[in-house]
């Protein structure tokens, strides 16, 4: 894996929302009314200069997104699991190729999954009676998205909020799993403290650990004192505030990054996904960040 030092990406979400005539629209004409939404997106974090962006996940939110797309599931206020798990056709492919074509080769494109794990945490089980196996079948079901999206996007990241909160010991499997077969770079991002996971994390068979560095600024100690091969993707902006930082206060929270980590071990994004600040917020903390890395790059 061959990116530049401190090479600017993002998590995933973008707040960018279709119109409300496009959604009625929907009806009449049948243009999926996301392909605007997708392109406010893709534009907003090429012109903030970020070097691989993301369709902005705009579509749904990262549960419903998968959920109400696999097969085995019916949609309730919390998905509930009502038979074997099936990925019937890719879920996020078609996204993946508008936001590729809207970009060109003006930026690198993120594919982004949900991790099984945080899955298999978010539906009510009426079939497998056991959380290791429905993470399991989640994680071989995803396996054939995870497929279908290394073609044509150039990192693949999988989403697993929960490690944080349970880390489960079949967390391996499931990550070995999802990405069986898979050429392109790996990343995992968890979000929350993983302080006291992390050294766990980096026996994973990924190539980019991605986290929240601004948030959680202990976790730098506890990375300082580990061995790992990956790139750290290092949350460097805030995605819970909807204030944002200016490039001097992210530049300093690089320059520690650096000191213990390295440069050339480094990628920069924000914590988080975007998806609950402003536009405008979104945007500036872009801007600052690929500024604060201008900083530091030579
Ligand atoms: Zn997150």
């Amino acid at each position: 894996m061959n990116f530049p030092p401190l090479t600017t990406t993002v998590v995933g979400s973008y707040p960018a929302s279709p119109e409300v005539q496009s959604l009625f629209n929907y009806c009449k004409t049948g243009q999926d009314p996301y392909a605007e939404s997708i392109k406010e997106a893709v534009e907003a974090q090429i012109s903030a200069g970020i070097d691989i962006i993301s369709d902005g996940q705009t579509r749904n939110d990262m549960i419903k997104l998968y959920a109400t797309k696999l097969g085995g599931i019916r949609m309730r206020q919390k998905p509930v699991v009502i038979g074997e798990l099936e990925h019937r056709k890719p879920i996020t492919l078609e996204d993946q190729k508008l936001a590729k074509e809207i970009m060109g080769d003006r930026a690198m494109l993120k594919g982004i999954i949900t991790g099984p794990f945080t899955m298999a945490m978010s539906c009510q089980d009426d079939y497998y009676s056991s959380q290791e196996k429905l993470a399991m079948n989640f994680a071989e079901a995803l396996n054939a998205e995870a497929r279908a999206l290394s073609g044509i996007v150039d990192i693949l990241q999988i989403d697993e909020p929960f490690f944080s909160v349970e880390y489960p010991d079949y967390a391996s499997d499931l990550i070995t799993t999802i990405f069986a077969g898979v050429k392109i770079p790996k990343a995992l991002h968890v979000c929350g403290d993983v302080s006291d996971i992390f050294q766990e994390l980096v026996e994973l068979n990924v190539d980019i650990l991605d986290h929240e560095f601004a948030a959680h600024s202990r976790l730098l100690n506890i990375v300082a004192d580990v061995d790992f091969s990956q790139t750290i993707g290092f949350g460097c902006v805030r995605s819970d505030i909807n204030i944002a930082e200016k490039e001097p206060e992210i530049s300093e929270r690089v320059k520690r990054g650096i000191d213990s980590i390295g440069k050339h071990k480094m990628m920069l994004d924000p914590d988080c996904g975007l998806r609950h600040l402003t536009s405008e917020v979104a945007k500036e903390k872009l801007q600052n960040m690929v500024k604060a890395r201008d900083n530091h790059e030579s």
